[in-house]
């Protein structure tokens, strides 16, 4: 565990200092879910019951229903997630970088106005080398859900009336489990949440590795496909049921009063839905990898079951944790916040390695690091299954536009290298040589094909 007991004042522009008598500021509860797909939530319109718990805490909150993430891989929306700046502009678009020092994160610009923060993580591709512990005073990792909960209750304060509480929770039990060589579960989960909405008589998985389940193309017919979207959904399921007993412990010890709660993911996953089948990565640019639940209870609890339809991204996070949390907004940062009245025809962008995506509802440009954009109108289209090659200066000028005035933004430093057994670590979980391979629209022939779900 790291502790950094004593905060570190930051030359951060905007700061606002906390007066003696103002209101107190509010807690803010920021919950990652990784790999939560937002059409398999029922508050999203999922037809099982994998979340009642995240479905009831929807009633109470303001529901995004176009949230996008910037990128479909945990690395570069966690990196946007926790900073408010696009891709490009925290520049962590690829493995072996980790932020510039002069990049202020989230953590860091709360705990300089008096905030107690807490980072509980799956260390995977988010780790301190990477400068993602900056600020948190604690920064715990686990490595799954029932150890989250036994840290989260034990680190948490027993009651209320302290500093206001800063709590980022990433919880990585949905996302596919480490690959072990005589196994063949992908997702994973504990009974009696593993085997939930598997059918009585569903097919058979192959006893194959893993690895070789995850990484090989048109392995699994429909059938089994659809097996093993049950065992996904399971694992859902076990996630809501630990985020309704934490939840609850939470508002025994009253750390819910006046505070900001947002459940989102990082993106979201693949499933094996398009023509080739195959179940490697998290969905690419397509809207399976990058539409991705988001559900913001605000502190007084106002505008409770309010649906939004204007599209928004995780880049909004921090302005949003700024603007209700009393700090004054930081003009580097694009996004808006949630609380605002929002455009239905923003742009919303992302990138990883050398591709990119723009997005003005419902037209999509995609390139996929080649140079060569692929437009989908969204609402003719909604399953992507056709596209069609169009001028590349179109993405460029959305992302401009997107982007203003802003910037320069201080680049990112390389990473220490990593030790042998960390790099087949990251192997395991099946984060080598992704970007590569990773489905993405129009990037082979049988990706176009009949995309289902
Ligand atoms: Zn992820």
């Amino acid at each position: 565990m790291m502790r950094n007991p004593l905060p570190v004042f930051l030359a951060l522009g905007g700061l606002v200092a906390c007066s003696p008598g103002a209101t107190p500021r509010p807690s803010v509860i920021l919950i990652s879910i990784d790999t939560l797909r937002a059409d398999h939530v029922g508050a999203y319109g999922y037809e099982r019951d994998t979340t009642p718990f995240l479905d009831r805490f929807a009633e109470q909150s303001l529901l995004f229903e176009r949230a996008f993430t910037p990128a479909s891989w945990t690395l570069t929306a966690h990196a946007t997630m926790l900073t408010g700046l696009q891709p490009d502009e925290h520049g962590i678009l690829a493995d072996g970088l980790a932020f510039s020092p002069e990049t202020p994160l989230l953590a860091e610009r709360l705990q300089a106005v008096g905030y107690r923060t807490l980072g509980l993580f799956f260390r995977g591709l988010i780790n301190e080398e990477r400068g993602f512990g900056r600020g948190f005073d604690v920064f715990q990792n686990h490595r799954n859900a029932e150890e989250a909960g036994a840290h989260l209750l034990s680190l948490l304060p027993q009651e209320s009336g302290g500093p206001p509480l800063f709590l980022f929770l990433h919880l990585f039990d949905v996302h596919s489990q480490p690959f072990k060589p005589d196994s063949s579960i992908v997702y994973d989960s504990p009974e009696p949440h593993r085997n939930r909405f598997v059918a009585p008589d569903a097919a058979p998985l192959p006893e194959l590795p893993s690895q070789v389940l995850w990484e090989t193309e048109g392995l699994l017919d429909p059938e089994q496909r659809e097996h093993l979207v049950a065992l996904y959904d399971g694992a859902i399921h076990y996630v809501d049921t630990r985020l309704e007993q934490w939840f609850s412990e939470l508002e025994r010890r009253g750390l819910l009063e006046n505070a900001l709660v947002i459940v989102t993911a990082d993106h979201g996953e693949a499933l094996g839905q398009r023509a080739n089948g195959r179940l490697h990565g998290h969905g690419g640019y397509y809207q399976e990898g990058l539409h991705v639940p988001l559900i913001v209870r605000l502190p007084d609890g106002s505008r409770a079951g309010e649906r939004i339809q204007a599209p928004v991204q995780l880049g909004d996070l921090v302005p949003t944790i700024l603007e209700v949390c009393g700090l004054a907004p930081d003009a580097r940062l694009g996004g808006l916040s949630l609380r605002e009245a929002l455009p239905e025809d923003r742009i919303i962008d992302g990138a990883r390695g050398s591709s990119r995506y723009a997005l003005r509802w419902p037209e999509k440009y995609v390139d996929n690091g080649g140079g060569r954009v692929l437009h989908t109108d969204l609402s003719r289209d909604p399953l992507e299954r056709a596209n069609r090659e169009v001028d590349a200066a179109r993405l460029q000028s959305l992302v401009e536009r997107a982007r203003g005035e802003r910037g320069p933004h201080p680049a990112p430093i390389p990473m220490g290298a990593r030790s042998l057994a960390e790099e087949q670590q990251l192997r395991d979980l099946g984060y080598g040589g992704e970007l590569d391979e990773e489905l993405l629209p129009g990037s082979s022939p049988a990706a176009q094909g009949s995309g289902e779900r």
